[in-house]
C-alpha cells in the first residue's frame, strides 16, 4: 500500500502485449481508446499468479481528454431533470443483476476474494444505485416565505461540474458506487481512475453503463497509477475529488486537491479494535469475529485487527477464536467451500509476514502462524493463512499499524474503561466494536469509543448506503462522506435566493 507500482512495470508496445494479455482501454467520451501510453502493468490473479490482462498507466493528457470530454457533457446533463437521469440508473441496476454472476468472477480472479464475499460486494454497490434513485428527493432545497415583507427565500442545490473518484483495490466493484452513482444523479459528470491492480472489473461495469444508454462522456475511465492522480488533482476542470485509499495517499490527496481550490473527502486507513466483554455470546462473538478478521482476507477496512478481551473473556475467546482460526479453508475464491483467498500481491504477502515477526519480535506469541500456507495446487499463489498474535503490547508500534492481511492481534485488559482508552489513543477511528450483552456497557461504548462507525455484537460495521461511511481521525480527510445523504451534499452546492416581486394585485 501507498506507493506504486507494485507490480512488475514492463515498457512496451501495445503491440507487442496484444497476442499474451489484453490490453486494457480507458473509456472517454464513449469511446474505447488505447492509452498513448509506453508503461503498462501486468494484472495478475493472485491464486493462480496467471497474468490477467496488461493495464496502461496513462498519461495527464489523457486526463485532460477525459476532463474535457465530462466538462462537455456536463452542460447538457445538467439540464436534463433528476427524474429523467435516474433512469439510467434504473437500467444499470437491472444490468448489474443480469451480470453479477460474471462480475464476481471478474472480482475474484483479479481481487482474489471468494465468489459469495465477491457476490456480497456487488449487493452493496447495487444498493448505492438504489438509493441514488431517490435523488429528484434527496437533492430538493427549502424555502421560507416572507422573510421580510413580500420576500421569499430559497435553497436550491445545483451539480458541481466535473468529479473524479480515486478507487484503491480491495473492493473494485463496490467502491466507486459509494460516490459515482448520487455524482451523476445530481448532474454531475465524472472521470474514474480504478486502482491499477484490480482495473478489471470496472472495464465491465462500464460496458454495463454503456448500455444503459447514458450520454456520451458523462462517466470516463482512465486507467493509471501515480501520473493519473496527480493529473486530476491538479487539472483545473475538475471540480471535486472523492478518493479511498491508505492514510499517507489519502492525506497527500485531500491536500493536493485543498490546495488546488478542489472540494474533497478521502478516506484511509484503519486499525480496527473490537472489545470482548466477559459476558458476551462467546459462540456467536468467535465466529463473527472470525469473519471480520479474516474474511476478503483482512484486506477489508472494516476487518478487526485487534482484540481485546477483558476480564474472563481472555481465555474463552483466545481458544475459540484459535480454532476457529485454524480451521478456516483457504484456496482459490473460485473454488467451492474456499473461505478465504489470497492477498494482493507477492509484497502484500511479505510485507505481513515482516509485522507478524515485528510482533513476535516486541514479545506477542504467534498462536496461529500463517506464513507456510501450503495450499496444494496453488503453491505460487499469494497466500497467508489466519494468524493470531496472543498478548501483544499494547504500546508496541505493531498495536497501532495497519496490517491489512488475516491477522488477528490479542491484547489483555482488567477494565472497559482501559479498553476504550486503548481505543481512543489509536491513530485511526474507522471502526470499533463491542460484543457484550449489557446495554449499559453498549451505550458506554458507543457514546464513548472514538471512530466512525460502531459495531454492537457486530463484526463489520459497514453502513448501509443510506447512511454515510462515516470514518474519522486519519482514516478520513473532509466533512462529508460518501453515500446517501452525504454524497448528496458532496455532489452539489448550495444557492440562496433572495426574491422581491412587486405584489401584482396593487397593479391592478
Ligand atoms: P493505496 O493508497 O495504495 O492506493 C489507492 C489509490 O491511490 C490507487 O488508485 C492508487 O493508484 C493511488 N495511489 C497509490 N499511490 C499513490 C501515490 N503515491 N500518489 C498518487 N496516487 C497514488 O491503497 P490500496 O493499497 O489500493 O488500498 C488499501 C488501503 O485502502 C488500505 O489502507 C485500506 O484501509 C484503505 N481502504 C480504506 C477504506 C475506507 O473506507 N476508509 C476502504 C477501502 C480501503
Amino acid at each position: 500500500m501507498g506507493s506504486v507500482p507494485l507490480m512488475r512495470t514492463i515498457a512496451l508496445n501495445t503491440s507487442a502485449i496484444m497476442g499474451s494479455s489484453p490490453v486494457l482501454q480507458n473509456y472517454i467520451n464513449g469511446q474505447w481508446v488505447a492509452s498513448s501510453t509506453t508503461e503498462f502493468l501486468e494484472v495478475v490473479n493472485p491464486a493462480t499468479t496467471e497474468v490477467l490482462a496488461t493495464v496502461p498507466l496513462s498519461l495527464a493528457s489523457e486526463v485532460d481528454q477525459a476532463a474535457q470530454a465530462a466538462a462537455t457533457a456536463f452542460v447538457s446533463w445538467r439540464r436534463t431533470p433528476a427524474s429523467d437521469r435516474i433512469q439510467y440508473l434504473f437500467k444499470l441496476k437491472a444490468l448489474l443483476e443480469e451480470h453479477l454472476e460474471s462480475l464476481a468472477r471478474t472480482i475474484t480472479m483479479e481481487c482474489g476474494k471468494t465468489l459469495a464475499e465477491s457476490k456480497g460486494e456487488l449487493r452493496r454497490a447495487i444498493e448505492n444505485v438504489e438509493v441514488a434513485c431517490g435523488i429528484p428527493m434527496m437533492m430538493q432545497g427549502y424555502n421560507s416565505e416572507d422573510i421580510a415583507r413580500g420576500i421569499d427565500e430559497f435553497m436550491i442545490r445545483q451539480p458541481l461540474g466535473v468529479t473524479a473518484i480515486i478507487a484503491p483495490f480491495n473492493f473494485p466493484g463496490m467502491i466507486p458506487f459509494w460516490f459515482m452513482p448520487y455524482a451523476i444523479a445530481c448532474g454531475n459528470t465524472c472521470v474514474i481512475k480504478p486502482s491499477e491492480k484490480v482495473p478489471l472489473t470496472l472495464q465491465q461495469i462500464m460496458q454495463l453503463l454503456e448500455q444503459t444508454g447514458l450520454p456520451t462522456g458523462v462517466v470516463n475511465l482512465v486507467n493509471g497509477a501515480k501520473t493519473v492522480v496527480d493529473a486530476i488533482l491538479d487539472h483545473p476542470t475538475i471540480r471535486a475529488i472523492s478518493f479511498v485509499g491508505s492514510t499517507p495517499i489519502a492525506r497527500y490527496v485531500y491536500s493536493r486537491a485543498a490546495a488546488n481550490g478542489k472540494r474533497a473527502q478521502c478516506q484511509g486507513g484503519a486499525k480496527n479494535p473490537v472489545i470482548v466483554l466477559p459476558d458476551a455470546d462467546m459462540e456467536l462473538t468467535t465466529r463473527i469475529m472470525a469473519d471480520s478478521a479474516f474474511g476478503c482476507a483482512g484486506q477489508r477496512c472494516l476487518a478487526a485487527s485487534v482484540a481485546i478481551t477483558v476480564g474472563a473473556a481472555k481465555q474463552t475467546f483466545t481458544e475459540a477464536i484459535a480454532d476457529t482460526a485454524q480451521s478456516r479453508r483457504v484456496g482459490y475464491g473460485l473454488e467451492d467451500g474456499v473461505q478465504m483467498g489470497p492477498v494482493i500481491t507477492a509484497q502484500s504477502r511479505d510485507r505481513i509476514h515482516h509485522l507478524i515477526q515485528q510482533g513476535a519480535n516486541s514479545g506477542a506469541t504467534v498462536l496461529v502462524d500463517g506464513r507456510e500456507p501450503a495450499i496444494p495446487g496453488y503453491e505460487q499463489g499469494y497466500f497467508v493463512r489466519p494468524t493470531i498474535l496472543q498478548n501483544l503490547d499494547p504500546t508496541s508500534e505493531l498495536a497501532h499499524t495497519e496490517i491489512f492481511g488475516p491477522v488477528l492481534s490479542l491484547i489483555h485488559l482488567e477494565t472497559i474503561d482501559d479498553a476504550i482508552a486503548l481505543i481512543n489513543q489509536g491513530q485511526y477511528g474507522n471502526m470499533a466494536c463491542l460484543f457484550t450483552s449489557s446495554g449499559a456497557a453498549a451505550r458506554k461504548f458507543r457514546y464513548e469509543a472514538e471512530a466512525g462507525n460502531i459495531g454492537i455484537n457486530i463484526g463489520v460495521a459497514a453502513p448501509m448506503a443510506f447512511f454515510p461511511f462515516s470514518g474519522w481521525k486519519d482514516s478520513f480527510f473532509g466533512d462529508l462522506h460518501g453515500q446517501g445523504q452525504q454524497a448528496v451534499e458532496f455532489f452539489t452546492q448550495t444557492k440562496v435566493v433572495v426574491e422581491r416581486w412587486q405584489d401584482w394585485t396593487r397593479q391592478f
